[in-house]
């Protein structure tokens, strides 16, 4: 069959022109750009932030499909509830305290981010969010049209004395925060600080976002209670607490299958089912099943074993920092999680000097991109998940060097 010929008058469409407004808020990350040439074998990246793919339990999950095509057959391959499949949501209500009914399965947190701001931000709604803060919220919220607030932040996470002199004069619907040990500064938000957020919130009567893929990756250090817990206890109520939390099994067990959670009151879950619907109808239902599968033996035990590797590779970061980094250059310490975030001295911007690693076969990711309002041109993110304390020594000796040709 011969192709159709266009029309003589056909001319291609102005794409440009033809985007809707949310999709002219989206938009490309120059460092995306710079980053791809970390794929390149030579070059140590501190960059990507990849969970450690030899730690994955693949005997666990091929032993796993298998027990679900056996046990569920055809209906393992078939459309499923929006809300997930029942015994995962019933796991997690019941290791949260909460009925599996306040628990919407998402196809990876990233799902919830994206669907909780297409049914809570409305164009010019002020949401909060941490300075510096997690980029893919930024890129998940920005379509919506949000007006972004900076909190300012300190080793203690977000400063609760300027959060509440913004609320004093800003009207603010929404608050967005890792408050365990966030991308991409490594920090985590203190205990006492933690209650007071929560208060003053819902005094203001301000929705909280608490973004917490990170919290089961703790390798020193106390547990605090999760603001979701704290927002129960001062709400009384599930169904009328204020804040609403997310977390995944991308970081614990393995981020390919694409299962996370989303846990908050009655009327968030019934309009996130209505998004989700409209999303992708479901998270796949194979996906769902193995996960939970795999849920009593095999997550505890690799949450222990991803926490040991994670605590060791930091260990030998901060090692290798604190040897071969020059004097001005501060570090943060995490206590779980993938990252760590260096803060150069003023006037050193890591944009410009990620060239430079780059020819010593080094990199990170830039802060600025993680700033909402901008800022932070002299900081940058290192992750340690995913690289062998070889790797470690290398990459931090050259990235020594490179900071201290830069400030010279
Ligand atoms: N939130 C934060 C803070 C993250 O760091 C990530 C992953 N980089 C996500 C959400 C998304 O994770 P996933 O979609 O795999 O659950």
């Amino acid at each position: 069959m011969t192709p159709a010929r266009p029309a003589p008058e056909f001319k291609a469409p102005d794409f440009t022109a033809l985007l809707s407004d949310r999709a002219r808020r989206m938009s490309a990350s120059a460092i995306r750009e710079i980053l791809k040439i970390t794929q390149q074998p030579d070059i140590i990246s501190f960059a990507g932030g990849l969970p450690a793919p030899e730690l994955f339990p693949v005997e666990d999950v091929r032993r796993a499909t298998d027990n679900v095509l056996t046990k569920y057959g055809p209906a393992a391959l078939q459309y499923s509830t929006t809300e997930g499949h029942p015994p995962l949501r019933q796991w997690i209500g019941s290791r949260a305290g909460i009925p599996a009914a306040n628990v919407q399965i998402v196809t990876g947190s990233q799902q919830a981010l994206d669907l909780l701001g297409k049914i809570l931000i409305s164009e010019g709604d002020t949401v909060l969010v941490e300075a510096p803060t997690y980029l893919g919220a930024l890129q998940s919220f920005q379509p919506y049209g949000p007006n972004y607030v900076q909190m300012p932040t300190d080793d203690g996470g977000i400063d609760l004395d300027a959060l509440e002199k913004i609320l004093k004069t800003t009207p603010a619907k929404l608050l967005y925060a890792v408050p365990n040990f966030q991308n991409p500064t490594g920090r985590t938000l203190n205990a006492e600080r933690r209650r007071r957020l929560v208060e003053l919130t819902g005094q203001y009567g301000v929705l909280v976002i608490e973004d917490d893929p990170y919290g089961q990756l703790r390798f020193t250090g106390e547990a605090a209670p999760s603001l979701y817990e704290l927002g129960l206890e001062y709400a009384g109520d599930v169904d009328s607490s204020h804040i609403i939390y997310c977390s995944s099994f991308s970081k614990t067990l393995v981020p390919g299958l694409r299962d996370a959670w989303v846990q908050a009151a009655a009327p968030i879950i019934s309009k996130l089912v209505q998004a989700k619907q409209g999303a992708d109808l479901h998270t796949p239902t194979l996906n769902q099943m193995i996960v939970t599968e795999l849920l009593d033996d095999v997550l505890p035990r690799q949450i222990e074993t991803v926490k040991k590797a994670y605590g060791e590779r930091a260990g030998i970061m901060l090692g290798h920092i604190k040897q071969q980094f020059p004097g001005g250059v501060e570090y943060t310490t995490p206590e779980g999680g993938m990252f760590l975030w260096v803060t150069l001295p003023q006037g050193l911007d890591s944009t410009q000097m990620l060239v430079r690693a780059l020819t010593r076969n080094v990199a990170y990711v830039p802060g600025s991109p993680f700033f909402a309002l901008g800022g932070g041109e002299n900081t940058l993110r290192l992750s340690y998940s995913s690289a062998t304390p070889e790797q470690i020594e290398t990459g931090i000796k050259a990235l020594g060097e490179t900071i201290r040709e830069a400030m010279d």
